[in-house]
């Protein structure tokens, strides 16, 4: 095979393949079938670009996004790869222009957007074209779980089935599918609604290792408002609020301290709005307080902090938000300021119901898909609020609920890998009774029901698990506290969850050091004995647990 990285030189002018690239690539080239998981701005396109460069064919690619599309026919025309896009906005001529360039086999790249696939002439003329690859762009839009469900994906699994080889062969041709939203259900609907043969999953590029990550509890709105302008400082800002009052609100505090900050939201007026958009981008405005919904449209590479005021309602919202902090790749911070009845606001809006937004496809659901949608966007915000409790690495806890391989933990560079102190005996006594917990178990189940099996709660425990040597041994504490000692335990690099969707937890080596007593510097976020509120709201299945009373009188730290 060609070398790819000389191929990558010589194409596209870059030296070296950033993570994940060359995998992917690879995969693409070698005719896999192919599912891309990499965050905007990763570098995903080169997935496809740089495979459609080197292969016979021409790479059809779908794409939602008009000006997207344009952007990248435009660079790639400018470095002298043939491309062109068809979408409702080209004038029929350039629409016809570049149709038969398609048929002449003219072109490398060629870009639709999905509704052309109701249209049959289109089909008709797909049918005389060789494809090289059939590549869907935003892949998640096929999904219903996704934020951006466009029924016209639906229709492509069928299409690329009418598409014929570039290589001669029977069947369709490689179908590879990139999105930047990684949750299990949505690449689930991925590959089975595109059809997706055996595909290479390629996860990467998530870790922005010079963001650094914190999380601040706060007792309430006027803490909130207090620590916020030294958070921000003389830092370039984002501030993130899960209402247009709390949005209001922070801009408020903050020009109370001197600060230009200028909130940002559906309900501001044009005007306004465009004249904090022009704010934030000539550098006049210092602070944007945006709405999670309505951060779009402000963006500098130079922003260095991004605080959230309220918990967001996903970690994908999250991780999207906050990666709009050093882009410059220069150091940022990001910071959560966390209190538990901020979770309140997100479960009012999941039950709510979605707001349908400008441009979203709207789909008429029946009741139990609205009720089954809601059920998930708050399995989303318990994820969410897991990480905000954790006592483990924060980059390590977000990196492996994206299934990214580059979790490694304790990451050095986050308020809780900052935080980590060293055991004294009782506390490596306890660590050592879970890690025993956990291999006992044979390293074949999760956090949840590895905490029940050591305070003894079995009723729902599969049957190997309800009468270990270790069942119990923990009796006196809460699950809630063993979960959060067992994360603490992954953040200190003890412990590590597998990197698929059942997150079974296993022994690392030095787990295993610890757990034998050979070793017994053991640094780690101490968790607070106290459970620190997540089940505190009345969550609690009554007799389940015997609650933090009990838990701190026994507790020794
Ligand atoms: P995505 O599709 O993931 O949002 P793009 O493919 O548009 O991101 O890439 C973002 C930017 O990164 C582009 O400007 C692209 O030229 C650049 N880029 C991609 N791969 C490399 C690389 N290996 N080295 C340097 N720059 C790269
Ligand atoms: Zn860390």
């Amino acid at each position: 095979m060609v070398d790819l990285v000389t191929a990558l030189h010589e194409h596209f002018g870059h030296t070296a393949f950033r993570a994940g690239q060359e995998d992917l690539v690879r995969a693409v080239v070698e005719g896999h079938d192919v599912l891309a998981v990499m965050p905007t701005g990763s570098g995903k396109s080169l997935g496809f670009q740089l495979p459609a460069v080197l292969l016979p064919g021409t790479t059809l690619v779908v794409s939602p996004l008009i000006s997207l599309m344009k952007d990248q026919v435009d660079e790639l025309n400018k470095r002298g790869i043939r491309a062109a896009a068809l979408h409702s906005m080209l004038p029929g001529e350039v629409r016809r222009e570049s149709m038969k360039a398609a048929r002449a086999g003219d072109l490398r790249l060629l870009y639709v957007a999905p509704e052309r696939f109701a249209s049959d002439p289109f089909i008709g003329v797909l049918r005389d074209v060789a494809i090289a690859r059939f590549v869907v762009d935003e892949a998640h839009c096929v999904s219903e779980w996704g934020h951006d469900f466009r029924p016209d994906y639906r229709l492509l699994r069928h299409a690329a089935g009418a598409c014929r080889r570039a290589d001669g062969q029977p069947g369709r041709p490689p179908l590879s599918a990139f999105t930047a939203t990684a949750t299990p259900e949505v690449r689930d609907d991925i590959v089975e609604l595109l059809g997706l043969a055996s595909p290479r999953v390629v996860v990467s590029g998530f870790d922005r290792p010079n963001i650094d990550l914190r999380v601040r509890p706060v007792s309430g709105d006027y803490e909130k408002h207090a620590v916020l302008p030294g958070l921000v400082g003389n830092h370039r800002s984002l501030v993130y609020a899960a209402t247009r009052r709390n949005a209001e609100e922070a801009a408020t505090a903050l020009q109370a301290a001197g600060i230009a900050a200028s909130p940002y939201h559906a309900g501001l007026k044009d005007t306004e709005r465009t004249k904090a958009q022009d704010g934030f981008a000539s550098g006049a405005l210092h602070v944007v307080c945006a709405t999670n919904a309505f951060g779009m449209g402000i963006d500098r590479p130079d922003v260095e902090a991004v605080i959230h005021v309220d918990i967001p309602g996903s970690l994908e919202a999250y991780y999207q938000e906050i990666g709009r902090a050093g882009r410059d790749g220069r150091p940022a911070i990001a910071t959560l300021l966390w209190n538990y009845a901020d979770v309140k606001t997100r479960e009012f809006l999941i039950d709510r119901g979605r707001e349908d937004l400008p441009g979203r496809a709207k789909v008429r659901l029946d009741p139990a898909e609205v009720e089954r949608r809601k059920e998930l966007d708050r399995k989303k915000l318990r994820r969410m609020v897991a990480y905000a409790d954790t006592a483990g690495c924060l980059r390590g806890t977000i990196l492996r609920y994206f299934g990214d391989p580059a979790a490694r933990e304790p990451c050095g560079s986050c308020g809780n890998c900052d935080r980590r102190t060293p055991l004294d005996a009782d506390g490596r006594l306890f660590v050592r009774k879970i890690l025993s917990g956990i291999a006992r178990a044979g390293e074949r189940y999760g956090r949840r029901k590895i905490a029940a099996m050591l305070v003894g709660l079995v009723e729902d425990l599969p049957e190997p698990l309800t009468r270990l040597s270790t069942t119990g041994l923990l009796r006196e504490h809460t699950p809630r506290s063993v979960e959060q000692w067992i994360d603490a335990g992954c953040g200190a690099g003890l412990i590590r969850p597998s990197n698929d969707q059942y997150r079974t937890l296993g022994l690392t080596p030095l787990g295993r050091d610890v757990m034998a007593g050979r070793v017994e510097d053991v640094r780690m976020v101490i968790p607070s004995a106290f459970d620190n509120g997540l089940f505190r709201a009345g969550r609690r299945r009554r007799g389940q647990w015997p609650g933090p009373r009990r838990s701190r009188k026994r507790s020794v730290w």
